[in-house]
């Protein structure tokens, strides 16, 4: 697929530092408000936040057949129900607009002085009303670490892993933009086997380093998603961060899965980057022995080289990375996962979140979760300040980072997915 707006060799007359995660290329969408004025639809370009409506306003959109109410919204989903011919033909003329030979904005202070804000003078929001959110578990190597801490080493995945896509229904009310803080969470835990039950806050709060896909086309009840076709119905992707509760999870997860370790809060990254915008990160998934039954079988390059970083910044301290991995790691692509929940006629929704679940790699230091990387508490990290984490502590930020390559080099990035946690109220 040809998309003009992924040229490599555009360049655009907006500054954009080296290594900037919204070069020209990535036109993603987000949700953007300055001071007490409406929120608008966004797209961002080096540092410049560009306000989409606005730009509609002078006309720039009219060649495209759609309602440009759409970008005078709190939300994506009405932009997203118009189509991709919609979005990315916006892209193409954002593209084509911020060109380094394009006059029309470029050498009128007047036209930019609306349309245009500094990234750091606006607040995000959330991208999408989130109907319903999904969590998957599609890293072999995350399943593989946690299957031999909490179960049996020698059989760690457990047999329906190599042909299902597993997967449970989280919840959508506590999916928060990042900058959002994470209040501790309580529950039941049984700190002593054979003890009763305790109830307190969580001493392991655990981050998941995820991607999540948005869903950006309805479809009907008793319709399945075909694999090969799966990516049509995907809108773009955000950073994901799945908070965790080790100690409530690991109570109360038989017979059901997870429950109150899991829905306190998620993090999600305020810009949306197409999944056409990924096109040239497109790579092969890991091997797949046994094959997967034919509804799960594709054709192409269905995974995405995105490199994704995890720093744990404590309170007044430097940050420390404790996590490098990267989305191609994934045992099971999105349009695996997808035509999975659909193939029993589960109809997805614009808006729908579908997180990978935690991207682990072969590498010690590609683990996605504290309960990884300091394997159930018994290996604490060395952070930069000279103290140590098991999990995450009162008032650490953790920050999440990712940024596809092209195999032209270009990247195409996510921005950051933050969260600090504050301790836990009204013990
Ligand atoms: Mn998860």
């Amino acid at each position: 697929m040809q998309i003009y707006a992924n040229n490599p060799n555009h360049k655009t007359w907006l500054e954009v530092e080296e290594n900037s995660d919204f070069p020209i290329q990535n036109i993603p969408f987000g949700i953007a408000k300055v001071g007490d004025k409406p929120p608008f639809v966004a797209t961002r370009i080096g540092d410049a936040v560009i306000n989409l409506y606005a730009l509609a306003k002078m006309t720039a959109f009219d060649s495209l057949p759609f309602d440009v109410e759409t970008l005078n919204r709190d939300n994506l989903n009405d932009l997203i129900a118009e189509g991709k011919g919609i979005t990315l033909g916006i892209r193409d003329l954002v593209s084509q607009l911020f060109n380094i030979q394009n006059p029309v904005i470029r050498d009128n202070p007047f036209l930019q002085m609306g349309i245009l804000h500094e990234a750091k003078d606006v607040t995000m929001l959330l991208p999408v009303k989130i109907g319903d959110y999904t969590d998957f578990y599609s890293s072999r190597e995350h399943a593989t670490n946690v299957g031999m801490m909490f179960r049996d080493p020698k059989n760690a995945l457990l047999p329906n892993w190599l042909h299902i896509p597993v997967g449970y229904h989280g919840r959508s009310s506590s999916i928060l933009v990042s900058g959002t803080n994470i209040i501790r969470p309580k529950g039941q835990t049984l700190p002593k086997e054979g003890e009763p039950p305790v109830f307190g806050a969580s001493a392991r709060l655990d981050f998941e380093l995820e991607m999540a896909f948005i869903v950006g086309k309805n479809t009907q009840l008793g319709d399945s998603i075909k694999a090969n076709e799966a990516e049509n119905y995907i809108f773009g992707l955000t950073l994901f961060n799945d908070w965790s509760a080790r100690d409530i999870q690991q109570w109360e997860y038989v017979p059901l899965g997870p429950f109150l370790g899991k829905n306190f809060a998620s993090t999600m990254s305020p810009w949306v980057v197409m999944i056409e915008a990924l096109d040239g990160a497109r790579v092969a998934q890991p091997t797949q022995e046994p094959q997967p039954l034919p509804y799960l079988q594709t054709t192409g390059d269905k995974n995405y080289n995105i490199a994704l970083e995890v720093d744990i910044v404590p309170e007044n301290g430097a940050a420390t990375t404790v996590c490098k991995s990267n989305f191609q790691y994934m045992y099971w692509s999105m349009s695996q996962q997808l035509a999975h929940h659909t193939v029993n006629g589960c109809n997805v929704r614009i808006g729908d979140v579908c997180a990978s679940g935690t991207i682990s790699g072969k590498d010690e230091n590609s683990y996605g979760s504290m309960l990884e990387l300091a394997w159930k508490g018994t290996k604490p990290l060395k952070m930069a300040d000279g103290t140590e984490r098991k999990f995450i502590n009162d008032n650490d930020t953790v920050t999440m980072r990712g940024w596809a390559t092209t195999q032209e080099g270009i990247r195409i990035g996510f921005g950051e997915a933050v969260g600090k946690v504050l301790p836990a109220t009204d013990l």
